[in-house]
């Protein structure tokens, strides 16, 4: 990435491109807009942004087609706007290769700091060869598979570790059960759900303080789980209306 990064909005209403666009003007991204998802695809190929904001709610060629035909070329960030609350919609986008969503009516703050992890997560080592992850409250030595909660070492299982690995490689970003399932326990084994809430159940008593409400290791209602990056996001300012 050279200069000012590039961002395309792919939204057909005007008050909320134009509220996302100030925004990402304001931290000096280059912003394009395309108002229906034909165009959409047209300027993703022409200018080659280095993130999209994709609703899913377009005119003509609907959201979900525009993701798909985009990924076929593509591997460009991706974030989904939806007013669609129904989470198999949710679960479609992030199966088919979104990086994150947000449902409508949403903060413009949250909006950044979600694309400020998208980015981040970018640009991290792209082999993935980190060899330590802490929090305010518990440290994973990668190298040597240990990890400690509040001073002291607790012993997860293999695939409790797994699932804990598979969540800081992908920390910040909200992971379907399919996705958790296919990374740890293999392609198999996709359609088990109960397998994934009883692990992160184990997982969440052994490094929450309060695995009843956790602060780390995040339900995404219906969706899936999320790992909450180490800064957390920002309290709710202007909010951007539903459409
Ligand atoms: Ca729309």
């Amino acid at each position: 990435m050279t200069g000012h990064p590039r961002c395309l909005i792919i939204e057909d209403e005007p008050e909320i491109a134009r509220l996302i666009r100030i925004s990402l003007t304001l931290e000096q991204w280059q912003v394009e807009m395309a108002p229906d998802g034909n165009l959409g695809l047209v300027r993703a190929a022409n200018w080659r942004p280095d993130l999209v904001i994709l609703d899913l709610g377009l005119p003509g060629l609907d959201g979900m087609e525009v993701l798909g035909q985009l990924r076929a070329w593509s591997q460009v960030p991706l974030i989904v706007l939806t007013a669609r609350t129904a989470e198999s919609v949710k679960i479609q986008a992030l199966d088919a290769g979104a990086d994150d969503y947000l449902t409508k009516p949403f903060s413009v703050a949250e909006f950044m700091a979600r694309i400020r992890s998208v980015m981040r997560r970018l640009h991290r080592d792209p082999t993935g060869q980190e060899t330590a992850f802490a929090t305010a409250e518990w440290r994973v030595d990668l190298e040597h598979r240990r990890v400690w909660v509040r001073g002291a070492e607790v012993h997860l299982t293999p695939i409790e570790y797994r699932l804990l690995c598979v969540l800081i490689h992908e920390r910040g970003k909200v992971m379907t059960h399919r996705q958790l399932l296919t990374a740890v326990w293999g392609p198999h084994h996709a359609r088990a759900n109960h397998y994934v809430r009883i692990y992160m159940a184990q997982l969440r008593k052994k490094i929450e303080v309060d695995p009843g409400a956790p602060r780390y290791l995040l339900t995404e209602s219906g969706v899936g789980y999320r790992l909450a990056e180490p800064d957390p996001l920002p309290l709710e300012r202007s909010t951007v209306p539903p459409g």
